[in-house]
């Protein structure tokens, strides 16, 4: 049922001729994506569910070849290298789903993440990182033990001495900002700014803006996050074109890296509705939470939730005025630029 629901069809045919041929480029580059197979994860439990409803959309298994066949299938004239790295639950076996992403990391066309439990010593860092060759580390607010996300700070997810290694060894964290403030929370861009001045050869990456999806966090912090030296993000899994038109605007086209979050991305049809400080997704797809629904023939008329993102960031582009050559930034170079470099070390 999940392939046919998510077989390619006119309407996507449709779409893709209409918005994103036009604007992609032919070179991407996703710094933003998840891998795993099915015996990394724990069972779906209500609890689990409750907790992160992106979960049931990822769940069971999402393997390299299920990314790939996605990519091939939603864009079909690019050539995609990536940024990858696990799923994350506490209760996962990260250390395989770890190994898995280490496994596949090429560092021509494939680099991974290694997520990170802020309990490991800086020198067990260390360790991990060299001999997994990973790029750096994917932090996440469920990965700090005893606490729910709402109470989690950004300076409990990565230890001060494994700062002291990412410095060290010049390797990048990608950063989804923990609380319902979201980048708005003073203390995280503190802690942001902070960490920039203190570990500038680490690089700090923030996950989808912010998570900056309702206007008002956009308005409210990109301006200032344009000031903290050497901070870049990513634009995963956000879709809204004012959003886009302000980051692009305010923190520049040289410091934003384009990512799917896949399967997530690729797994939903339907868009995203925002409303003063809150959103939601419109989808079709068959999952517990999915409550309200639109008529079958409206959602019939549904693409991909990637196509729309893209949509969202083509308008955002075209306001603020973005060249080919930005928008190669945004898509490729930038992140590739970040990567490369690292293909031949240790
Ligand atoms: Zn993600």
């Amino acid at each position: 049922m999940i392939d046919d629901y998510l077989a390619y069809r006119d309407v996507d045919r449709e779409f893709y001729e209409r918005y994103l041929r036009g604007f992609l480029p032919r070179r991407l580059f996703d710094a933003h994506m998840h891998v795993h197979r099915a015996e990394h994860v724990p069972p779906l439990t209500d609890e689990l569910r409750a907790r992160n409803w992106a979960g049931a959309v990822s769940h069971p298994a999402y393997p390299v070849e299920d990314a790939e066949a996605d990519y091939a299938k939603l864009f079909p004239e690019s050539d995609i290298l990536r940024l990858q790295f696990g799923t994350i639950y506490r209760e996962a076996d990260f250390e395989a789903c770890n190994d898995y992403n280490a496994e596949k990391a090429d560092r021509e066309r494939v680099w991974a993440l290694a997520v990170l439990d802020p309990a490991w010593s800086g020198e067990a860092l260390r360790e991990r990182l060299v001999r997994g060759r990973f790029s750096g580390v994917k932090p996440y607010w469920s990965m700090v033990p005893g606490k729910v996300e709402k109470d989690v700070t950004l300076d409990e997810m990565i230890a001060p001495e494994q700062l002291e290694v990412l410095d060290d060894l010049g390797l990048m964290a990608t950063i989804h900002v923990p609380g319902p403030e979201r980048i708005r929370d003073p203390h995280t861009r503190r802690v942001l700014r902070d960490w920039c001045a203190r570990y500038p050869r680490a690089t700090f990456v923030v996950a989808h803006l912010g998570r900056a999806y309702a206007f008002p966090f956009a308005r409210d912090t990109f301006a200032d996050l344009a000031g903290i030296e050497g901070l870049l993000f990513d634009c995963s899994a956000f879709l809204n074109p004012n959003g886009f038109e302000l980051a692009f605007r305010t923190l520049g086209p040289r410091r934003i890296l384009w990512g799917t979050d896949f399967p997530v991305l690729s797994r939903m049809r339907g868009y995203r509705v925002w409303e003063g400080e809150t959103y939601w997704n419109v989808t079709s797809a068959d999952y517990p939470w999915n409550t309200d629904r639109e008529p079958p023939e409206v959602e019939a008329r549904y693409t991909y939730f990637i196509y729309e993102a893209l949509k969202g960031m083509r308008e955002g582009a075209e306001r603020s005025g973005l060249t080919t050559e930005d928008l190669e930034a945004v898509f490729f170079g930038n992140a590739h630029q970040l990567l490369a470099p690292q293909t031949d070390c240790s």
